[in-house]
């Protein structure tokens, strides 16, 4: 059988919370009903939503810069750079938002790197009811190699 690359998560997840402002009280009052849950992992938000939801649940969390300026980017790169488990994202289906490619930069990179993500409460809630949550779990890991290996006309004559 092919080897697959698999990346060993443990019990202890590390979970990137984002919420654009239409969708913000709806993510504290989930926060809110999973505080015990959440306060058993790692949490980092982007900065205004890690604001909030640490004076609603009094828990650490590290937060980065806001999303418009350029907080889900940084949650992005953590993503392709292996350092988190999980992304629960609620965007605003209904709303504008000045930094859309970001969030369709975000998206994108959780889906390259096979990294569950929710963009709504009952996502949320089935993915916090799972027993993975507080198992270990092999989450397998996208092989690019051929990708990575593919041949590029350069455009330029091999005889030049
Ligand atoms: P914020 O960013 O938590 O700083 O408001 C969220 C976002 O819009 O991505």
């Amino acid at each position: 059988m092919e080897d697959v690359l698999k990346k060993e998560l443990s019990s202890r997840k590390t979970i990137a919370l984002v919420a654009h402002d239409n969708k913000k009280k709806d993510l504290i009052e989930w926060a809110k009903y999973n505080k015990d849950s959440l306060a058993s992992h790692n949490i980092l938000a982007t900065g205004t939503t890690g604001t909030l939801l640490e004076q609603s649940l009094g828990i650490k969390i590290n937060k980065l810069q806001s999303g418009p300026l350029g907080g889900d980017l940084q949650i992005g790169a953590m993503i392709s750079q292996s350092e988190i488990d999980l992304l629960i994202f609620f965007w605003d289906p209904l709303e504008a938002q000045p930094h859309d490619p970001d969030v369709k930069a975000l998206l994108r990179i959780a889906v390259v790197w096979n990294i569950p993500i929710a963009c709504n409460r009952a996502s949320a809630d089935f993915i916090f009811s799972s027993p993975l949550m507080t198992s270990e779990y092999a989450r397998i890991m996208p092989d690019y190699d051929n990708y990575r290996k593919r041949r590029i006309d350069s455009g330029r004559s091999y005889s030049e």
